[in-house]
């Protein structure tokens, strides 16, 4: 097959919300029934064409297939089962006449409809990203729509771009895919490899004919350990498809992207196949050392892409350690080029427009058009040689020592404490003797309690909103927010629940409440990055050391317990969760980062046990998700995730009750930590799954406070009492009583008061019926 050059600057996705959120807006214009298809249709493609004139005008090629075509409307995953027909059977009476899917089934795929669920949806490798978990059986039955991905390739060539489309490989699509409804026991979707390969065949060949130089493929599925499926067999797999689309013709050159880690012991198996370039994530893995013989001479055949920018985070970076990293790739073949380590998707548009950042830490920072740029000057040295780039080599070199040596980057008052650590810091007394201790709270059996957070009403964004734009003074910012907790406290008095929460209304979100108000921290104005579908985060910076220049959630709490007689739980953000949802500084192992925001919590805490405050709670939704794709690099997390946790609540006395909150249930390779946090009491969610959760727990030894949830929150549906008691029952046959607790899934933030209230008096009313009979 012609032998197209690879360009030798890329990168291998572009976020595609938009600079102001563009597509987040169209997109819920649309469900909101405000703008119709083809004014969804418009928009989104005025914001393809900006974003590839903008791509261009920070130095990618307009016609060598540098630009990716990376867009999407909800998830690239989506759009992949949607491209080969994969789609489940309870939506295919919404399908075209010829099986395609119109913009308004895409969306009822992604989010459901009426008694249909939408496509589960998890997290994307170790990224802060969600996709939608496609569903595939025996009779599944794959066909090509490619409508949509031909139609961007030609909008682009209309506009006078030759861009390089990019789509989720066969290989990651069926190992992300799970088994759909009613496939027999012991089916795995990579069962149909074989099956689906055709269907990307006629992809490339419709691709070749419609002028593609290139087309990336993204398999990042290869480089995870934490896939479900024998490794062997990921392997076997990439012989098989890989094989089949080299030899399909005419087709475009295949670039396939391993992003997220290091291909380890499935790249012989790529480089045995004819595909044209290879993608390393540069960043988190690394070439081996050596490599067998059969692979040095299949690598020397193809473009090596060094993906050296970091796609995964907001630095400046080290760009000449980058440089030389790519350059080093040249030793294995005459063709090298470099790209992003991940697609851009995970960091925001562009450090310009934080006008309100000081400028010393813009300096040091880099978002998705700088990096752009920087791959920009990293494929010009590349093509002229370094002394073509030295400038710019030098400049971030300044940047970063500058960095290093800024004021707050090391402060030695928290360095001094971190050095002075012992053992006995991360360990509080024997459980035995908190239970006794903590007997003192008077708690009856079954306690019941809430997560967290009760429902953000609109006047609580609205007095937030208005205490940011000024229209509303401090003063009367927290007598509103008084007002607010006067009103949770007392409704959750009259349901007749055991340990109260405040209800969190001063919290925009768990972990920026906590950013603002350590030191350390920066906050962005426009630096969002998509989470799933339309919703966006806007991650803080996590830039120096880490400390709290006053207490953060005394004031509320106090406040609440003031109101009654019931204990009030103390609210706050593990270390693991704050570094999780932020952008955390690079220069320094996690774990020292997480023990300083550690020592920041143990500080709160102590200051609310001497307010008075008697059980407190650090969530931890995070813990399972930072947790390392390469099993290699999982002990050394589990160690000082666990450990930043146990640092922040070990100086708890043994009367002050400790809470932890974990959003998922699947454990996994994570359940002897979750012991390991030692805990008082660990709630969890467990309604979605029917409490399937108790048996592992029964087995595995937890022998603390459990609160297995039991009311879905992520759903706006009322369980009934009988509901509530079947899922009780069943706990109290695993689990003995004098250690549950009765709680709800999750926060309610995101619910209605109505069905809170309705659901929470179910919640009391089958917690009773239980403690009867006990
Ligand atoms: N305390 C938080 C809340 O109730 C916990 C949220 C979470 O686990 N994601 O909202
Ligand atoms: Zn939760």
């Amino acid at each position: 097959m012609t032998a197209y050059a690879f360009p030798t600057g890329t990168i291998l996705g572009y976020p595609r919300i938009g600079r102001r959120r563009e597509l987040k807006r169209a997109v819920e214009a649309f469900w909101a029934g405000s703008i119709d298809a083809d004014e969804l249709e418009q928009r989104s493609f005025e914001l393809r064409a900006a974003t590839r004139e903008r791509l261009a005008e920070l130095g990618l090629g307009r016609d060598d297939s540098s630009i990716p075509e990376s867009f999407s409307y909800y998830d690239q995953v989506l759009d992949a089962a949607v491209a080969v027909g994969a789609v489940p059977e309870r939506f295919r009476h919404l399908l075209a006449d010829d099986g395609s899917v119109d913009l308004a089934t895409y969306f009822t795929i992604a989010r459901g409809v009426g008694d249909d669920a939408p496509l589960e949806m998890t997290k994307w490798f170790d990224s802060n990203y969600h996709y939608l978990v496609p569903e595939v059986g025996p009779d599944t039955d794959f066909s090509l729509h490619a409508e949509r991905i031909l139609g961007e390739f030609a909008e682009a060539r209309a506009a006078g771009f030759l861009t390089r489309p990019v789509v989720v490989g066969p290989v990651t699509f069926l190992l992300l895919a799970k088994p759909a409804d009613g496939a027999p026991e012991g089916f795995r979707p990579i069962d149909r490899l074989a099956d689906l390969v055709p269907v990307y065949v006629e992809l490339l060949e419709e691709l070749a004919e419609a002028g593609a130089e290139w087309v990336q493929l993204d398999e990042p599925a290869l480089v995870s350990e934490s896939i479900d499926e024998p490794r062997d067999r990921v392997i076997d797999a990439i012989g098989v498809a890989y094989d089949a689309l080299g030899a399909a013709g005419p087709r475009p050159a295949i670039f396939v992207a391993a992003p997220y880690g290091a291909l380890d012991d499935a790249l012989p198996a790529l480089a045995a196949t004819p595909v044209e370039a290879i993608g390393f994530d540069l960043v988190r893995g690394s070439l081996p050392e050596q490599l067998d013989p059969a692979t040095s001479e299949s690598l020397a055949a193809k473009t090596l892409v060094a993906g050296v920018v970091d796609g995964h985070n907001i630095w400046r970076g080290d760009l000449a350690a980058a440089f030389e990293r790519a350059e080093a790739l040249r030793a294995l073949s005459g063709a090298v080029a470099v790209s992003s380590s991940t697609s851009l998707l995970h960091v925001p548009h562009d450090v310009d427009d934080e006008t309100e950042l000081d400028a010393r830490l813009v300096s040091w920072l880099a978002f998705a058009d700088q990096k752009v740029a920087q791959l920009a000057v990293l494929a010009r040295g590349l093509a002229e040689g370094r002394a073509a780039i030295e400038e710019e080599l030098a400049a971030a070199s300044a940047a970063l020592a500058d960095r290093s040596a800024a004021p707050g980057v090391r402060v030695p008052t928290v360095r001094e404490r971190l050095a002075a650590l012992a053992d006995g810091d991360f360990s509080r007394a024997a459980y035995a003797e908190r239970v006794a201790a903590q007997e003192a709270l008077a708690l009856p059996e079954l306690p019941t309690t809430t997560i967290g957070s009760f429902p953000q009403t609109t006047d609580i964004r609205r007095a937030r909103a208005g205490l940011l734009n000024g229209s509303l003074s401090d003063d009367e910012y927290r007598t509103l927010m008084r007002e607010e907790i006067e009103r949770v406290v007392r409704l959750q008095e009259e349901i007749g629940l055991d340990v109260l929460v405040h209800g969190e209304p001063e919290r925009n979100d768990m972990v920026q409440y906590f950013a603002e108000l350590l030191d350390g921290f920066a906050v962005t104005k426009h630096g969002w990055v998509q989470s799933y579908g339309s919703r966006c985060t806007r991650p803080s910076i996590l830039w120096g050391d880490v400390s709290r220049p006053a207490p953060m959630t005394v004031e509320w709490s106090t406040y609440a317990q003031s109101l009654t007689e019931k204990p009030v739980k103390g609210m706050l953000t593990g270390p693991v969760t704050i570094l999780a949802w932020s952008f955390v500084r690079d220069d320094q192992p996690l774990g020292d980062t997480a023990r300083q925001v550690a020592l920041a919590l143990r500080d709160e805490i102590a200051d609310l046990e001497g307010a008075g405050i008697r059980v407190i709670q650090v969530d931890e939704p995070a813990l399972r998700e930072l947790l390392p794709l390469k099993r290699r690099d999982q002990p050394a997390y589990l160690d000082w995730s666990v450990g930043s946790f146990r640092l922040a609540t070990g100086g708890a006395a043994s009367a002050t009750q400790v809470h932890t909150h974990l959003c998922y249930s699947e454990f996994g390779v994570v359940i002897d930590a979750i012991r390991n946090l030692d805990a008082d009491v660990t709630s969890i969610e467990a309604a979605r799954s029917r409490m399937e959760v108790v048996d592992d727990l029964a087995t595995s030894g937890f022998d603390h406070g459990i609160g297995p949830g039991v009311y879905d929150i992520h759903s706006p549906r009322v369980p009934s009492a009988a509901e509530v008691q079947a899922l009780l029952e069943r706990a109290v046959a695993e689990i003995p009583a004098s250690r549950l607790w009765v709680n709800p899934d999750c926060g309610l933030k995101t619910r209605g008061y109505a069905e809170t209230v309705a659901s929470l008096e179910h919640i009391l009313e089958a917690t009773r019926a239980v403690r009867a009979r006990l």
